[in-house]
């Protein structure tokens, strides 16, 4: 893996939520064109993955993880949560007998301040 790479890699993983190019691009001494490219090699080999809110920026994160967060579509806001649904993916396992190794639970709603 090239330098620019690992640098990037090291930031997704360190980072305790989900980052968008730009989050990483403002770490890094490296233009934003190679910090895409890199995201780009980075999920195809499977070191990463990603996702969209609505028509927002996409946020890239490692491999192998859980993420909750709750997801505003009036401000784009991600907020992590705790609270993991284990009786939910037993009940995946027993019922449809898929293994999980990772997920990633979004919840998209109005957060409190653009409820008010
Ligand atoms: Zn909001
Ligand atoms: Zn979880």
């Amino acid at each position: 893996m090239t330098e620019n790479r690992r640098k990037v890699f090291e930031i997704i993983e360190l980072s305790k939520k989900p980052l968008t190019a730009s989050e990483i691009f403002e770490k890094l001494d490296v233009d934003l064109s190679t910090v895409y490219r890199a995201l780009n090699f980075l999920e195809k080999e499977g070191f990463i993955r990603s996702f969209s809110v609505g028509n927002g920026p996409r946020y890239f994160f490692k491999k192998g993880v859980h993420f909750h967060f709750t997801v505003c579509v009036k401000c784009s806001e991600l907020t992590p949560f705790d609270e993991c649904s284990d009786q939910l993916l037993q009940e995946i396992r027993k019922k449809y007998g898929f293994e999980e190794q990772e997920h990633v639970f979004l919840v998209y709603g109005v957060c409190p301040k653009c409820g008010r």
